[in-house]
């Protein structure tokens, strides 16, 4: 990708930066995810960087809800498209779920390059590109949203979801998953299961944790489904980053 060594110590987090500004450049992400890749980075910071046990409890409990909807849609939007597009249409074929392209800054453009760019790495259903519904609550141009896809959904994926929009889905009934770094948001608080986690994490812990839970029985998916409390996940995950913080602050002192 550029001339940084994987030896160095900051190699993933730089490794990450470059797709998105080649998203940018691109046309598939917008200039605000930058900002809000900014954001997630600081978070990811207090959480060590690494996939918290609150955090795979949160994966597993979205794996076993993929697995069981009926109706499953995963929503991409500009920066899921230019760190995990490989990693979507994967999720996307596992589960047998259509994708949706859904961005912030909607603009007919940039929705589609994000949809060629999820159909160059295979994907075979990708809706987004000629929206005929609106989700109830937002206005018109945040609400588009697809029958077929996002409209009809049991079950949405939504990493990196605006807090109001992730509200306006369960409002609709449906039950939202979301990758978040931010423990705190709007969108991690309204969230039917919040993952708390890096989405370039989150999404390899998906497919393999999909592909682990598959043989499950129903009955075995419904139970974890059922004994998952997103508020308590949400509080192990401020307490992994209080812990991580001064744990990293006794090092420095030592
Ligand atoms: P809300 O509207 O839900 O309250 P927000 O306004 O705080 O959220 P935005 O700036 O709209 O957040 O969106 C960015 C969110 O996405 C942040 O919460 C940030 O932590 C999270 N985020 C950004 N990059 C990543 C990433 N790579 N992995 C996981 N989460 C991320
Ligand atoms: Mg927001």
């Amino acid at each position: 990708l550029s001339d940084v060594p994987p030896s160095h110590p900051r190699y993933a987090s730089l490794l990450t930066r470059e797709k998105l500004v080649e998203g940018v450049e691109r046309g598939i992400t917008g200039l605000n995810g930058l900002i809000a890749q900014g954001r997630g980075e600081a978070l990811d910071y207090l959480l060590g960087e690494v996939t918290t046990p609150p955090a795979e409890e949160a994966e597993r409990a979205a794996a076993a809800l993929l697995l069981l909807a009926e109706r499953p849609v995963l929503s991409v939007n500009g920066n899921a498209a230019a760190l995990v597009p490989r990693e979507m249409v994967d999720l996307a074929r596992k589960i047998g779920a259509p994708l949706e392209v859904n961005i912030f800054y909607r603009t007919e453009e940039r929705v589609r390059r994000i949809a060629d760019h999820l159909r160059s790495f295979g994907a075979e259903e990708v809706f987004g590109e000629t929206p005929d519904a609106s989700v109830p609550g937002l206005d018109h141009a945040r609400g588009k949203a697809s029958r077929g896809g996002i409209f009809d959904a049991d079950v949405v994926f939504v990493p990196l979801e605006d807090g109001d929009r992730c509200e306006a889905l369960v409002r609709m009934g449906k039950r939202v998953v979301t990758v978040d770094l931010n423990p705190l948001s709007r969108t991690a608080r309204t969230s039917t299961v919040t993952i708390v986690d890096n989405v370039v994490r989150a999404l390899p812990n998906l497919i393999s944790l999909v592909g682990e839970m598959g043989g499950q029985r129903e009955a075995e998916l419904r139970e974890i489904v059922a004994s998952y409390d997103n508020r308590a996940v949400l509080r192990r995950s401020v307490e992994a980053m209080v812990s991580h913080l001064s744990r990293q602050f006794s090092t420095f002192e030592e």
